[in-house]
This record gives structure tokens, sequence and C-alpha cells, in this order.
């Protein structure tokens, strides 16, 4: 008879519910400190979201570590997680395992550069570790059931699987990207073990705007600097490749900007991207350029006029806002419309009134609140429950700062658990 099967039901000292970048790292943590895990996943594969994170390429964790990289929905201060698992023992726990690593400006990538080799190798150490692994079963329910036989804890999925574990990880993530298998599920099951969560919003996300003169700059890529403007007020700023889409706006310095967006409009807050299409220009040098272009010949058209400043689709957008196209004659505008032109090309505001969704969101803003764990990620209001990864109120700004939270969450939350697993023994 199979050990670790009672009354039909499969026995495991640690269940860990969702086998992203968190739930890996968990069940490889508690399983390399000696504990008996069983992980399972709605999905087929292992690790499915990091075979798409990175382009393909998997941003793994980044050089650069800061306060600000970071934000917790209670405000929580997450350098004593990072502490215990920081970006050297993340990148040392690969290297390791023969996964060699190399960054870019900071920016550190498999040497592959290929996003599959973590997914892969996450794979081959949770089998060499004897993980067992349940693959395309859904949990469904998460029960205690004091402490009877096999454990306090019964979980049950969509198959019929039912396993007794005296600890359960929950790291089912949150609600981005739903077409990897993330559903949002475990809000409610950890809601049915005492906990709150906070409005899950799509966060590292394009920006969604009513604005249709943007469709002239459809598909423009340029270098700006965006301020994010709250009810008029300059909250935050970004630098970087601009996307220009149908709708609205996209890129890195949009994603960057992007869940503190979500979260204003959530509060009904008015929400504008202040677009500067030149962001390099000191003032005295724009100062001189503006003298320079209104002193030009004007006998020709307003494309022509402008010519050497900005990408054609942006001056097109630009010129669509005042009702002018490229062909019209620069001659027969006067000074102020010129000069008012060329002033746009530093600030063009694009009011915003969304986000483009889950789907193309990179990561949840919001979830359960970090405070109602504690510092070993264990659950404050359910003993033996412990979480990990995007599920928790915690999201970081594009660079590998999501995967590194994963991957220490994770790995904190399965040390502790398999730590506790001890004690327990030794009562
Ligand atoms: C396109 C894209 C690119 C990204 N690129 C990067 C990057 O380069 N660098 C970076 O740092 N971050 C990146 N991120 C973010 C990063 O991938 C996530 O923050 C991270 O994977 C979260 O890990 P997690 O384990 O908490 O959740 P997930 O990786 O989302 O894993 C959760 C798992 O739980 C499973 N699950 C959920 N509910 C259940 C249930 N009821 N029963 C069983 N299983 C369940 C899901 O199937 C899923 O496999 C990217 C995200 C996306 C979508």
């Amino acid at each position: 008879m199979d050990k670790n099967r009672s009354g039909g039901a499969m026995r495991a000292e640690t269940a860990v519910v969702g086998a992203g970048a968190s739930g890996c790292m968990a069940a490889v943590s508690a399983a390399l400190a000696g504990c008996g895990v069983t992980l399972i996943d709605a999905n087929d594969k292992i690790a499915r979201k990091i075979y798409a994170t990175g382009n393909g390429r998997c941003n793994l964790t980044n050089l650069h570590m800061a306060e600000n990289c970071y934000h917790a929905g209670g405000g929580e201060d997450l350098s004593a997680f990072f502490a215990r698992f920081s970006v050297e023992d993340h990148m040392r726990f690969w290297e390791e395992r023969g996964v060699l690593l190399h960054d870019r400006q900071g920016y550190v990538y498999p040497l592959t550069d290929q996003a599959s080799t973590i997914a892969e190798a996450y794979e081959k150490i949770l089998r060499q570790l004897g993980v067992r692994i349940l693959l395309g079963e859904r949990v469904t329910s998460v029960k205690t059931q004091g402490n009877g036989p096999g454990g306090r804890f019964e979980v049950r999925t969509d198959k019929g699987s039912v396993i007794r574990a005296g600890k359960v990880i929950l790291a089912g993530g949150g609600m981005a990207g739903p077409q990897y298998g993330c559903s949002g599920d475990l809000y409610r099951i950890a809601g049915e073990l005492g906990h709150t969560v906070v409005k899950p919003l799509p966060a590292l996300v394009p920006l969604l705007s009513g604005d249709k003169t943007l469709k002239a700059s459809a598909g423009a890529r340029c270098d700006a600097r965006i301020r994010l403007c709250l009810d008029q007020r300059e909250a935050a700023a970004e630098r970087g490749e601009l996307q220009m889409t149908e709708k609205g706006i996209s890129g890195i310095p949009v994603f960057q900007l992007s869940a503190q967006a979500a979260r204003a409009l959530d509060r009904g807050v008015k929400v504008e991207a202040v677009i500067d299409f030149l962001p390099d220009m000191d003032e005295e040098t724009w100062k001189r350029e503006k003298d320079r272009r209104l002193g030009e010949n004007r006998n020709c058209m307003l494309g022509t006029f402008f010519l050497g400043l900005v990408n054609r689709k942006i001056l097109d957008m630009i010129l669509r806002r005042r009702g002018l196209q490229a062909e019209n004659k620069a001659s027969k505008l006067p000074d102020e419309v010129l000069s008012g032109i060329l002033e746009d090309m530093r600030a063009v505001p694009v009011g915003i009134t969304g986000t483009a969704g889950f789907r193309q969101a990179q990561v949840t803003s919001g979830g359960i609140p970090l405070a109602e764990t504690d510092g070993n990620l264990q659950s404050l209001t359910c003993r033996g429950l412990y979480l990990a990864g995007e599920l928790l109120d915690v999201d970081g700004i594009c660079g590998g700062y999501n995967l590194q939270w994963a991957a220490a969450s994770g790995w904190i939350a399965g040390r502790s658990a398999a730590a506790a697993q001890d004690q327990r023994h030794k009562e």
C-alpha cells in the first residue's frame, strides 16, 4: 500500500497549491529541509507563466534593489524578507544547480536567455528532491480538520483528489495572466480561512485613453518622459521607450507608472499622463531651437516645417489635436500657433481612463495583506497555513523584481513550514 495514502486520501507533510515561481521555490525549499511535499497546479505543466516572462528570456532578478522598487499595500518594509533571501541568494541558488546567469545593466537573466531554462530546471530539481507533483488539478477547497489523522488540512481538487497535509502553502498567484492559469481562486480559499483581500487591480500593464487623436500615432515608438498626474498634481515620472497604441500608451515607462494609475483610477481620481517627446532637450537648447524654427521660411507644409524634431506619427497626432494636418501650409498660421505646436511636443496631456486589464497585465496590485501574516509568512488567522508570491498584496516594478519576490517569499514560506513541521515532530 502507498504509505502516503490513507482511506483514499493522499498524505503530505506540506501541500503547496500553485506551481508557479513562488510555489516551485516553496516546494524546493521545504523539500531541501527534509519535508515531504505535494505540489498541485491546475496547469498541465510546471511554471507555465515563467515561459512567458521577460519576453521569453526571464528577467529573474535585478542587482539594483531599493525600497521604492516594491509596493506593499500596507506600506510594509520588505527588507527583512530580502535579508533572508537576497538577490545574491537567488543567483547562488541557480548557479549552484548549474543554471548560469548573466546581467545586462543589472537585469539578471539565465545565460541561455531562455525562460524555459528556469521552468525546466525547477522541474528537474523538484523531481530530484522527490516532490510529488499533481498537474492538471485545480484546488477547489482547503479546509482545516482539527488535528485529525494525516494532518490539520484537507485539500480537495476538481479531479477528486484529497490531500491531507500538516501544512499548506498557498502560492496560486493573483489575477494577472489568466491565460497562464491564474484565476484568483485562492482569494476565495484564503478568505474561507479567515483572510481579507485588497481589491486586485492590473499592474505592469498598458494604459487606455479615450483620446481619439492618439490613433494617428499608433505604432510609433520613441524615447519619452512621462509624468503621471493625479488630480493635476505630478505623482511620479518615468523615462524610456514609449509605445503609442490605438487605444492608449504602452512600453516600460508606462508599465512602471501603471499600478499607481490603476489604484488612483479605482479611487475615482483624475489621471493624466503628460508626455515630453523631447526628454533630452534642455531649456536653453530648446529656446534656441524654437527661435530658429520660428525665424525660418514658412513657405512649406507643416510636416516639413517641423521636420526632424519628433517621430512623424507623433507630429501627426499633435497637429490633429489642434485640428491641423501635416499637409497644411505653415505660412497660413500665426506665430502663436506654431509656437504652441512646438510647446505641445514637450507636454502632451493624455487623459487615462483605464488599464488594458488582467490579460495584458504582468502582475496584480492588491491581494492578501502582508499584515495578515507573520515574519515567516505564516497566516495569523489560520495556524499552519502559509502564503507566498503574487497572492500577497506586494507588487514590484518591471525588471525582475516580481520574480525576486516570488522566489524570496516562496523560499521563506517553504523553509518556515518545514521548520514548524520539525518542531511538531519533536513535541
Ligand atoms: C507576460 C509576463 C511577463 C513577465 N515577465 C516578468 C519578468 O521578466 N520578471 C519578473 O520579475 N516578473 C515577470 N512577470 C511577473 C511574474 O511572472 C509573476 O509575478 C510571478 O510569476 C508570480 O509568481 P507566483 O508563483 O506568485 O504566481 P504564478 O507564477 O502566477 O503561479 C501561480 C500558479 O498557481 C496556479 N493556480 C492558481 N489557482 C490554482 C488552484 N486553485 N489550483 C491549482 N493551481 C492553481 C496557476 O495555475 C499558476 O501556475 C511577468 C508576468 C507576465 C504575465
